[in-house]
């Protein structure tokens, strides 16, 4: 058995480059997080060689018997976690858990409900060029332009005039909570059905930090790798009547075989998720997300015209609004970068500048607090991020910021046993 570095020096390279980057920098990129290294061994194991089309106990072929234990040890686990009914653990990623449970629930042109993409919802909330809106019917509801919170009287317009079989509450750039109870009665009032996305915060309801939308939702659909810690992939929760439609809408409707190694990397981040330092993590999460929040926005950058897109923060992230400020968002990304933190330049509500350019920039806290970030090392990064945002790139006070990230960095060193 050859090692990679034997068989592929070119990808062993980029694969040395990358753990050094993610040690070496600082990720504020609010939908990533630090896997623990016992998901990545899972991920990165045998399994990875294994087919096995069908569920737990059905299977089309034969070799099942560890895969089948994963697999219900994964679901239990989902189920617990979160309080569900039942649980689908094989969807790929977040977008086909969501092509899934439109599937289950809808049929080809039936009219969805949905957060708008530049106010902070999800390409499959009905993008233009995604398969939500060339498959249905998507309308969208927006923030209010004074508060930037949702619009909720909005939705309720919305809900009355075009009739939804499908109303979904969730966002990927939004920094608030929002009220489950009224999209559900919303729904119920024109007889739609209803599904949350919790993709961004699953974490933070796994870890009981923000409400929980499964006693309100027909359906619950999430990523596994932001603030939940878990592998790149997807899972759907829902009650249990519609737990036949959505087994199917899965597999054999959306998906063939299942990522075997991802179940398993799935069921280890589950079990991770319920445990006393998972919570504090989360904790330490919405109070890193505060204090960037209130620090950013107390800083000199109030006078550039930057604010702080709702006046704050309840989750992991926040958004920094550059809509009167000279900088823009691709340009304070990429200020960051040369520092040596990552974050993404987002639009926000009511953007005059192109996508590619944006007038905002989204700040998640969820990797830095798994790396152990306290408030006080919050405080230093809101600090550097302030500094950075002020001074021109290329001047010698960028190489001081790049040493006080190296600092923080280094006071929380990453995967040491990977070396
Ligand atoms: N839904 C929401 C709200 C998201 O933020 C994301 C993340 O990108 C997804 C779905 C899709 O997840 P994935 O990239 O795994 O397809």
């Amino acid at each position: 058995d050859r090692t990679i570095s034997e068989v592929d020096p070119a990808v062993a390279a980029e694969l040395s480059g990358e753990l050094l980057r993610q040690q070496s920098t600082l990720s504020m990129i609010a939908s990533e997080n630090y896997t623990p290294l016992a998901v990545m061994t899972a991920q990165g194991s045998a399994f990875m060689n294994k087919l096995a089309e069908g569920y737990a106990d059905h299977r089309y072929c034969s070799g099942c018997e560890h895969i089948d234990v994963i697999e219900k040890l994964a679901t239990q686990r989902a189920k617990a976690l979160f309080g569900a009914e039942h649980a689908n653990v094989q969807p790929h990623s977040g977008a086909q858990a969501n092509a899934a449970a439109y599937a289950a629930l809808l049929e080809p042109g039936d009219t969805i409900l949905a957060m708008d993409l530049a106010h902070g919802g999800h390409l499959t909330h009905g993008m233009r060029l995604n398969f939500s809106a060339q498959f249905y019917n998507c309308v969208n509801y927006h923030v209010n332009e004074a508060d930037a919170q949702v619009d909720m009287d909005e939705v309720a317009r919305l809900a009355r005039e075009h009739r939804p079989k499908l109303i979904v509450a969730g966002w990927s750039a939004y920094s608030r909570r929002l009220d489950f109870a009224a999209f559900r009665a919303i729904a119920d009032e024109v007889g739609a059905r209803f599904l949350v996305d919790m993709a961004h915060f699953a974490g933070l309801v796994a870890a009981g930090e923000h409400p929980n939308p499964v006693p309100y939702a027909d359906v619950v659909t999430t990523t596994t790798h932001k603030t939940l810690g878990g592998p790149r992939g997807g899972l759907v929760l829902c009650r249990e009547r519609f737990a036949k439609a959505i087994d199917s809408a899965v597999f054999p409707g959306q998906q063939a075989a299942p990522l075997a190694h991802t179940i398993a990397a799935k069921a280890v981040a589950f079990k991770i998720a319920a445990g006393e330092e998972f919570r504090d993590i989360q904790r330490r999460t919405i109070e890193g997300a505060r204090i960037v929040a209130e620090r950013l926005a107390g800083s000199d950058l109030a006078a550039e015209g930057i604010k702080i897109l709702t006046g704050g923060t309840d989750v992991h992230l926040l958004l920094v609004d550059l809509r009167e400020s000279e900088l823009t968002g691709k340009q304070a990304e990429d200020r960051l970068k040369e520092i040596g933190i990552s974050v993404n330049r987002n639009t926000v509500p009511f953007d005059p500048r192109p996508p590619m350019v944006t007038s905002g920039l989204r700040i998640g806290t969820a990797a830095l607090a798994t790396r152990g970030f306290a408030a006080e090392d919050f405080r230093a990064v809101a600090d550097i991020i302030a500094d950075t945002l002020i001074s021109p790139v290329g001047d010698e006070s960028t190489v001081l910021l790049r040493d006080r990230v190296a600092t923080l960095a280094g006071k929380y060193p990453l995967y040491e046993s990977a070396r």
